[in-house]
């Protein structure tokens, strides 16, 4: 039988430690709460590795509407528009939320936030930390505080391997802890677990991001949206490293061009150019790559020596690998970054599980539609986190369920499932492919392997891409090269439209 927390029984349950996690802890304050990290504060998390920063329309020339229409652009017509201008609206007291945590951003002569420009954004309103370092900035800034709040408990590493269901609500969360496997009962529960990169052979997220929490929250009975909108990054850096490091946005957005193997610049007659919307930049780095030519990002004439001041943990990243971005060409090519889609929640960040909160990329807010616009990730994190705290806190407390099972699962392995995903379900998908993930996956999906959480995440994923008989954002079909007739519309997909009935459902205990 595995121990029950009572210490701890009843507190609301944050799983997941990046900036969504802790801000939402601290912004639960003064109300006792308790974060599981699977890995010590600070490692682990897509937040701390984010580089070109955080939107949001501070500038003289700027407004949350041109965030908001910016936003909705990059969507491709699948953009909650309530939601986007929501989001941009509260985005300049986001930057405030961080700033009076400590995070220290970049600034200029006069003392003002720095501004950059990133692809898609028609203003410069990216603001950055020690260059490329904004995410390890406002983690460091944000783990602090955490440390110093005496109403966040941090247990770490403690990986959730499973919520428990009663009477249709969560009711607790059992987990492996340093000590050994543990359970609290609970009916609060908020899903921060970041995103699925490393569910693909090349991914810029971190090798533990496999969408554990959306298997969770899919299992415990809650709708996933938008699961086939995968975001892939047109520029990580190709170097042999897993996972790749990124080449930010950022560095395009300074005049960087990219290049094929004879110098050609081949973005040029693209409208947008290099700027143009990352799934497409992405979809032309990938097709010149398939016909086997080289792909490089050429910063030499826009920044040439002053790369390394602008971007030092990019050159860092290139120098170990041989690379000196001032005088030669960066080799990059697309990787798996960011999960447009995911739990789906209302505006208070609740999930169709009563009890069952998210936020962050685990969440489908509906703010990307079917492509992100660069550098509002972060800043949905803070503003979502904020929403739920706000959710969670009116919740009145209830009575918990225990657990009856004799053993967790074990943790979750997505070696098994890298292969098919990256070949089936990448930047090209037709209907042969999905079929073909499909008949792979779903084996596996309803076992008790370590694979099992990682193959329901795929599944899902190749599930909802192959019923989009289309292309839309970063869902591209060869079979459908073009937008369905109609209103566009997003996708919500349940466990039991995938499986048997029962096959696959949440651990269910009585109180
Ligand atoms: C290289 C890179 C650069 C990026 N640059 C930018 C940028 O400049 N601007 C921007 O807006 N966005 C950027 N993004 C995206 C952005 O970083 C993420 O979308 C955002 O940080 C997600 O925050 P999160 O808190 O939801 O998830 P994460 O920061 O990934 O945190 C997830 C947490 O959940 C934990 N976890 C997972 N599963 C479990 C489990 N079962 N039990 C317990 N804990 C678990 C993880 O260990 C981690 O602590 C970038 C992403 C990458 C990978």
């Amino acid at each position: 039988m595995i121990p029950i927390r009572l210490d701890l029984a009843g507190r609301p349950v944050i799983i997941g430690a990046g900036l969504a996690g802790l801000a939402t802890a601290l912004q639960m304050a003064p109300e006792p709460v308790v974060v599981l990290a699977r890995e010590p504060l600070g490692s682990g998390a897509a937040s701390a590795l984010s580089q070109g920063g955080i939107a949001a329309a501070i500038g003289a020339d700027d407004e949350p509407a041109l965030h908001a229409a910016d936003t909705i652009a990059a969507g491709d017509g699948l953009v909650d528009t309530a939601t986007a201008s929501r989001v941009a609206e509260a985005a300049p007291a986001a930057i405030m939320t961080l700033l009076r945590l400590g995070a220290r951003f970049d600034r200029d002569g006069a003392d003002r936030l720095q501004l950059g420009l990133e692809a898609a954004h028609s203003r410069r309103r990216i603001v950055h930390a020690e260059g490329d370092g904004t995410g390890r900035e406002i983690v460091r800034a944000l783990v602090a505080a955490v440390r110093r709040a005496p109403s966040v408990t941090v247990i770490e590493p403690a990986d959730a391997r499973r919520l428990v269901v009663a009477d249709g609500a969560i009711a607790g969360v059992a987990a492996q802890g340093p000590l050994g496997p543990f359970y609290i009962p609970t009916r609060r529960v908020v899903i921060a677990t970041g995103g699925l990169g490393a569910l693909y052979r090349h991914t810029t997220n971190p090798l533990g991001a496999v969408g554990q929490g959306l298997a969770l929250a899919a299992r415990a009975g809650a709708a996933l949206a938008d699961m086939e909108f995968v975001q892939f990054h047109p520029t990580a850096l190709d170097i042999g490293r897993d996972p790749m490091p990124l080449v930010s946005e950022a560095v395009r957005g300074e005049g960087a061009i990219l290049i094929d193997e004879t110098g050609e610049r081949f973005m040029a007659d693209v409208a947008g150019a290099e700027l143009a919307p990352r799934d497409v930049v992405a979809r032309e780095v990938w097709r010149r790559q398939a016909q086997g030519r080289g792909v490089f990002l050429d910063a030499r004439a826009a920044l040439g020596h002053r790369f390394a001041a602008r971007f030092p943990g990019i050159a860092a990243a290139c120098r170990a690998a041989g690379i000196d971005p001032a005088t030669a060409p960066i080799p990059v090519r697309p990787a798996a970054h960011y999960h447009m889609g995911g739990i789906a929640v209302n505006a208070a960040g609740q999930s169709s599980v009563a009890g069952l909160w998210a936020c962050g990329e685990a969440a489908s807010t509906g703010l990307h539609g079917a492509n992100r616009l660069a550098s509002n990730s972060l800043l949905e994190a803070v503003v979502t986190a904020g929403w739920v705290a706000e959710s969670m806190a009116g919740q009145p407390p209830r009575r918990a369920g225990a657990w009856r099972a004799d053993r967790l699962p074990p943790a979750a392995n997505a070696k098994l499932v890298r292969g098919i995903v990256s070949d089936r379900l990448g930047l090209l998908r037709d209907r042969e492919g999905l079929a073909t993930a499909i008949a792979a996956l779903r084996p596996l999906a309803f076992g008790n392997g370590p694979s099992a959480d990682p193959v329901l995440v795929g599944l899902f994923i190749a599930a909802a891409a192959l019923r989009r008989e289309e292309s839309r954002g970063g869902h591209c079909r060869s079979d459908f090269p073009n937008h369905a007739p109609g209103p566009p519309r997003r996708s919500e997909l349940h466990l039991d439209e995938l499986a048997p009935p029962l096959a696959g459902a949440a651990i269910a205990m009585g109180d």
